[in-house]
Formats: structure tokens, C-alpha cells, sequence
């Protein structure tokens, strides 16, 4: 059998040969979030599946980029600003954060929010939003609140 054609869960949202990585190697503009990669893009199948999990009260970072996010919950509760939308997620929900869509998740229970993230192996950097895109988005009241940056 060849070496990766299973990645054994060793137990607790953990995976054998799977480190833990920060979520992102810089920036303030996220907070207690891990990133472990289930798997890299080969040619054949050019995408790339990470498990990510935010602890309650965390939160990933606000952006916006070309390439697309499918999500899929795999443990707690947790919410996510898609576009001008709040939406609360629980285990296995299925998101989908269009090209340019501003997005941020968000643990909300107290146990660690945890989903699959699969992406594009290739792929655009994301965007921070500027002062006036901000601005613009906090002028939303529904999602003011929300927004962590
Ligand atoms: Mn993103």
C-alpha cells in the first residue's frame, strides 16, 4: 500500500504525520486558529484540503480574494460573514465563499470550531480591506458587530 493512501485520525480533529501550523505565518488580524493540511495538490487533483479550527471566541482573518472557499463543518458551532451575510454553522454545513466574497468564521461555541477548507492549489494572495472598504462594510449594521479585524 502506498505510504499516503491513508492518513490515520489519531483522535481529537488530529491526524498522523499531520503537523499543526499556525494559521497564517503573519498579521494581528486573526486569533486562535490552527491549520493542518490534509492533503497537497497533486496535478491530477490540483486543490489543496486543510482542517482548520478556531478556538471559541476566535476568529479568522477578514478578507476577500479571486479564488474560491468551499467549506464544510466538521465540529462545533461556529458563525461566518459571507458577503453583506451573517450565517451560523454547525457539523457538516457546507459553505461556499464566492471569488471576491468578503469572508471571516468565527468559533462561538465552547468547544472548538472545525471545518475543512478545500482551495485551489493555485491561487491569488488575499486582500486585507482597506480604510474605506471597512468602513463601507461596518456601515452594514447587521454585520458591524460581526467584523474583527
Ligand atoms: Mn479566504
Amino acid at each position: 500500500m502506498k505510504k499516503d493512501t491513508v492518513v490515520r485520525h489519531t483522535g481529537d480533529y488530529r491526524w498522523e504525520g499531520v503537523e499543526v501550523l499556525k494559521y497564517k505565518d503573519e498579521g494581528a488580524h486573526f486569533q486562535s486558529i490552527t491549520r493542518q493540511v490534509l492533503f497537497d495538490g497533486v496535478p491530477e487533483l490540483p486543490c489543496q484540503l486543510r482542517y482548520f479550527e478556531i478556538a471559541s471566541g476566535g476568529y479568522s482573518t477578514l478578507e476577500r480574494h479571486q479564488h474560491v472557499h468551499r467549506v464544510i463543518v466538521l465540529r462545533g458551532r461556529g458563525q461566518a460573514l459571507v458577503g453583506q451575510q451573517i450565517v451560523d454553522l454547525k457539523e457538516l454545513d457546507v459553505v461556499t465563499i464566492q471569488p471576491y466574497q468578503w469572508h471571516q468564521f468565527r468559533g462561538t461555541g465552547n468547544d472548538p470550531f472545525g471545518f475543512l477548507c478545500l482551495v485551489s492549489s493555485e491561487r491569488d494572495q488575499p486582500e486585507l480591506p482597506r480604510p474605506e472598504e471597512l468602513k463601507e462594510l461596518r456601515s452594514n449594521p447587521a454585520i458591524d458587530d460581526f467584523i474583527r479585524v
